[in-house]
């Protein structure tokens, strides 16, 4: 324990403690036992430390990504898949030791590894290995994350087919056939990544658009790549039964009236993730949720109780690793700073789907700028018609368009959707300019380096598609 304090009889007492050991809470825990200040992280599973994105989200999911594009048609599905897989356990390890050291090894910081409960405002029950510990704490921060949603789908609970995203990237087994339900984000990026792997893909969307929040532009041409590398889109189709055979699962579906079925090897639902706020006891706590179970917060992340905050996906807000950390800072601010950072400050939040190419968008779409009333001028190009861009052409990646959203008054880029080579990159790019009031024109006009992607907004920048009035 790098925390040099006695578990006396009534347990241990800290300034600060931290439940959950996500990207918020271990950033905030080691800024401020690095001032001196006694913290207490407490984290359910030894298997965790560092959170959901070095274990089992961002990192994994990106390490498969990483690999499937590599596979060649040579390859052998099985043996490539599970060198792969035990190639990203091993970063994982790498980070998850990482992690463990670096906050266990601060002075005045400590991990204990146990669910934590809380008990009242101030205390929490964790269970470790070695029996029960109480801490009691002065300031608490709660960073317990999301869990995955399983619908309510009858047979879909109980399958021995249907593994979490989590089982899926810690399996060795490759899936000869896997349905995907949801065509969200994250069943995207699994589509992508399996099909890729040598899988047949399957993904089942009740809604009659896949990526329905996308401008229809973007959207198909994103869902016309992911077709071609050979996924199939099942839209309109409403999941309603899962079968469990001796060695496989049948989907059943509803589509326009009729039932349908699939049979496959393993199902994903992959439709969402809630705030992990279940058996936590925050009403012990007199901590006030919302309708959807995320722990309630104000701008500054404070709770209903004001020395208790709640950072990440707890709190209801955009569930990505890097609004995690722009909590810590908020917390940071308003523990140790001047208390005026605040979630309202957040101008564009960009996101990224790793397909490949990558589709990464920022701010708002023509559609909810039009909606919001703004004049707008469009400016779009195809990578492939991008002379400016010999990147894409000397990387072989030629696919994908570039869209901006442009206000036709005031030059201010209002939103972006890249779906191009280096996309995860020039989206934050695109998204400081943004932030920082910089126009569509000096965007155009900047000098970037050669050969690069960035400098495609040379070209792009300057082809208007459309302009309002
Ligand atoms: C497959 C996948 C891919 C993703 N890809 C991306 C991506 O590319 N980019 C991106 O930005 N985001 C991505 N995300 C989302 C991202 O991982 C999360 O938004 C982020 O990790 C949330 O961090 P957090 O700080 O809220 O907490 P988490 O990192 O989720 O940490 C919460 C921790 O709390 C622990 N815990 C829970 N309850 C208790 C308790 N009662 N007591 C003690 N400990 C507890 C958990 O074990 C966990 O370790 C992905 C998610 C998944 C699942």
């Amino acid at each position: 324990m790098g925390f040099r304090m006695d578990i006396g009889r009534d347990g241990l007492h800290a300034d600060v403690l931290v439940i959950g050991f996500g990207k918020g809470g271990k950033t905030a825990a080691a800024a401020l036992g690095r001032l001196g200040s006694r913290v207490v992280v407490v984290e359910r599973s030894d298997r965790m430390y560092g959170g959901t994105c070095p274990n089992v989200g961002c990192v994994p999911s990106k390490g498969l990504v990483h690999h499937s594009r590599r596979r060649r048609p040579e390859d052998a599905a099985q043996e490539f898949y599970e060198a792969s897989v035990a190639k990203v356990q091993q970063v994982r390890e790498f980070m998850r030791a990482g992690n463990y050291a670096g906050l266990n090894g601060i002075e005045t910081v400590s991990v204990l590894t146990g669910r934590a409960v809380f008990l009242d405002p101030h205390t929490v029950a964790v269970e470790t290995a070695d029996g029960p510990v109480s801490v009691r704490a002065d300031t608490i921060l709660i960073n317990t994350g999301s869990e995955p949603v399983v619908p309510d789908i009858p047979g879909l609970r109980g399958s021995r087919f249907a593994p979490s995203s989590t089982q899926m990237i810690e399996s060795t087994r490759l899936p000869e056939r896997l349905a995907i339900i949801g065509g969200g984000y994250l069943g995207l990026e699994f589509a992508a990544i399996y099909q890729r792997f040598g899988t047949r893909v399957t993904v089942l969307e009740a809604a009659p658009r896949i990526m329905a929040r996308e401008d229809e532009d973007v959207a198909d041409a994103a869902v016309a790549i992911l077709a071609e590398e050979g996924i199939e889109f099942v839209t309109e189709a409403r999941v309603v039964e899962i079968r469990d055979g001796e060695h496989e699962a049948t989907v059943v579906y509803e589509q326009h009236g009729e039932k349908h079925t699939r049979t496959v090897d393993a199902v994903l639902p992959a439709t969402g993730r809630m705030p992990a706020t279940d058996g936590l006891g925050l009403d012990l706590a007199g901590v006030r949720t919302t309708e959807n179970g995320a722990v309630e917060v104000d701008g500054h992340l404070r709770t209903s109780q004001p020395h208790i905050f709640a950072l990440g996906d707890v709190n209801g807000g955009p569930q990505f690793t890097y609004i995690s950390l722009d909590d810590s800072r908020i917390v940071l601010d308003q523990l140790i700073g001047k208390g005026e950072r605040s979630t309202a400050d957040r101008v564009a939040v960009p996101r990224t789907l790793f397909m490949t190419p990558p589709l990464a968008t920022t701010g708002m779409t023509e559609k909810e700028a039009r909606a919001a009333g703004h004049r707008l001028r469009i400016a779009r190009q195809a990578v492939a018609d991008i002379i400016a861009m010999p990147r894409a052409y000397a990387v072989e990646e030629t696919r994908g368009l570039m869209k901006f959203v442009i206000d036709a008054d005031t030059d201010q880029i209002l939103g972006a959707a890249l779906l191009s080579i280096d996309a995860q990159e020039l989206i934050n790019t695109v998204t400081l300019a943004m932030r920082h009031g910089i126009t569509a024109s000096e965007l155009r006009e900047s000098v970037y380096t050669h050969p690069s992607s960035t400098e495609a907004f040379n070209d792009v920048l300057g082809t208007i598609i459309r302009a309002d009035g």
